[in-house]
């Protein structure tokens, strides 16, 4: 079922005489369980026209380097395979988007767009729908709830919105069946392809190069693809199914030991649109398990809570005034001027050439895996915090090396994740120095949840590992 609130019309051109329709494919970025591609698939129907598919890959996107690209193209190789076998074409135009969306709705009935959330894939959304002559209509597939049905304001914590969401997730939390296409593009060319198109990227997805499409781009690659995560739907729905069925059951218990393998490992694959949040809630759901509770609370009431967060706050990776609540940015603020033990430069950090061994370990790991283990994350940017100058160069220096590293980087969750460690959804705690009332985290702390030196160990094995190959 596609409910009604997922869809929105972002102009009121209205659809025109043309051959096709198409999706332009951003943020949900499926075949399976993609709300934007069904509706797509139902309009094309209807209107006796055909479908095709594509995206635009953008080489300057903010803050994405060559293991970002990586990731999203082994995904986007595996889509053209999935939808050609649904008969439907589907190409990749290396450009910006705003031309090219525009440049295709000359040629176009109707353009299908999925959803995203942060300033610039918005701000493209809003400037070809004011540009085109044809309708551009959003479907949102990457929540489980609308962001607007969850709430229509910013709201304070998790249990703020969690009462809000749970009463309308009955609702929203129903399948969505495979729509068959009645008149197949697989063979179709779009005619004015050769407009737009500078390079073949079909080519490389045929040839399965991906390693020289990459280097032809003109793109950061200063930091390298990792081993550890190979994008696309396959592999996401490979960590799914690996966790209903190993993990799931101790997730309650041990999802916050870094030396244990309890997590899901579904956020970069839920930051690329590669697997659906509404799939993983509804197979989750399936099994009982005393960690079901638990893991669908992280993943619908947190993640969604840091969706209604970049939504709302226009600010949310600017300035800590304009994010935190005010007891959080009063606090900080009156301790800014406390004496540091520690100051650290961003390139110190960057190079995990801090005096603390558990901190190094965590900015290692998520160097040379593409992730960190959620616990050590907060541990991470509290420390952060308490290393640097100013709050605010603490928030800074945090998203910068996030945003870099992660794969699951530049997401709602970043944002959210790393302003909740200045006391953004939390509450006030005992003051103490530089923290203020904000929540504290210490070594200590870490080695009363779980064997910390084993961490460090586990981490320097997997170091050592990365620099014999
Ligand atoms: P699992 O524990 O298996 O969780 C499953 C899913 O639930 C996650 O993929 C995620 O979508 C959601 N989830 C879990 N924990 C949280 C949480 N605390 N807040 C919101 N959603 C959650 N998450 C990112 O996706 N990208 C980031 O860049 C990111 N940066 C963070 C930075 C800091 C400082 C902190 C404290 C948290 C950050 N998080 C981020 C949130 C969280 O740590 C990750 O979502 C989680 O570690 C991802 O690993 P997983 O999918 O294996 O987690």
């Amino acid at each position: 079922m596609i409910q009604k609130e997922r869809i929105k019309p972002l102009n009121d051109e209205q659809v025109q005489n043309k051959e096709q329709i198409f999706y332009w494919m951003q943020a949900s970025q499926r075949v399976n369980y993609n709300h934007a591609l069904e509706f797509a698939i139902e309009r094309a129907n209807k209107l006796n026209k055909s479908l095709s598919v594509f995206f635009v890959l953008n080489t300057d996107f903010p803050e994405a380097n060559l293991r970002h690209y990586q990731f999203m193209l082994e995904g986007l190789k595996e889509i053209r395979e999935k939808l050609e076998k649904r008969n439907i074409k589907f190409k990749v135009f290396l450009g910006d988007p705003e031309d090219i969306v525009t440049k295709i709705a000359e040629n176009s009935a109707l353009i299908i767009t999925d959803r995203d959330y942060l300033k610039t894939t918005k701000k493209w959304r809003k400037n070809i729908a004011e540009n085109i002559n044809c309708p551009l209509v959003q479907v949102e597939s990457n929540l489980i709830v609308p962001v607007e049905e969850a709430s229509p304001k910013e709201e304070y914590a998790a249990y703020t919105i969690r009462k809000k969401i749970n009463k309308k997730l009955d609702y929203y939390l129903e399948e969505l069946e495979k729509r068959q296409i009645k008149h197949p593009s697989v063979n179709k060319e779009f005619n004015f392809s050769n407009k737009l198109e500078n390079e073949n990227i079909t080519k490389y997805f045929k040839n399965n190069n991906l390693a020289e499409l990459t280097q032809k781009l003109d793109i950061d690659k200063s930091i390298k693809p990792v081993s550890h995560y190979k994008g696309g739907e396959e592999q996401a729905k490979n960590y799914l199914y690996d966790f209903i069925t190993n993990k799931l059951d101790k997730y309650h218990e041990l999802s916050n030991d870094p030396t244990k393998d309890y997590l899901s490992h579904l956020s970069p694959y839920l930051h690329f649109g590669q697997i659906s949040p509404l799939l993983v809630a509804l197979e989750i759901k399936e099994k009982y398990s005393p960690g079901q509770e638990e893991f669908l609370d992280q993943l619908i009431i947190r993640r969604e809570l840091s969706f209604n967060f970049v939504y709302y706050n226009k600010d949310y990776d600017q300035s800590l005034k304009s994010i935190l609540p005010d007891w959080a940015y009063t606090t900080l603020e009156e301790h800014k001027n406390d004496l540091r033990e520690y100051i650290y430069s961003q390139e110190e950090f960057e190079k995990a050439a801090t005096h603390d061994k558990y901190w190094n370990a965590a900015q290692k790991e998520m160097k040379i895996t593409g992730k960190m283990h959620g616990y050590m994350r907060m541990y991470w940017a509290k420390k952060i915090l308490e290393w640097t100058p100013s709050p605010q160069d603490a928030f800074e220096i945090s998203l910068y090396l996030n945003n870099k590293y992660s794969l699951d980087g530049r997401d709602p969750n970043s944002y959210a994740g790393i302003a909740w460690c200045f006391g953004k959804h939390d509450r006030a705690w005992k003051e103490r120095k530089v923290f203020g009332k904000t929540r504290y985290m210490n070594a200590n702390g870490l080695n009363r949840k779980f064997a910390a030196d084993l961490y460090v160990q586990q981490i320097e094995q997997l170091t050592e590992k990365k620099n014999s190959n």
